[in-house]
């Protein structure tokens, strides 16, 4: 196996899909490469969190 390079689809920045991502996805049976770089996804899961439960972020503050 071979790290790959994928464009995200928010960003537009070049990631790289390393070898061992590619293990941890395979093992999840996961057949789909990711589309989005580590940031963005980190994002986007905060962001669904956040608009799922306003409320359960204030005991970050
Ligand atoms: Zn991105």
């Amino acid at each position: 196996m071979e790290e790959k390079k994928i464009i995200c689809q928010d960003c537009g920045q070049e990631f790289i899909f390393s070898v061992s991502e590619q293990e941890f996805y395979r093992e999840k049976g996961f057949d789909n490469e990711p589309k989005r770089c580590r940031d963005c996804r980190r994002r986007r899961k905060a962001e669904r969190r956040n608009n799922r439960d306003n409320d359960s972020d204030r005991r970050w503050e």
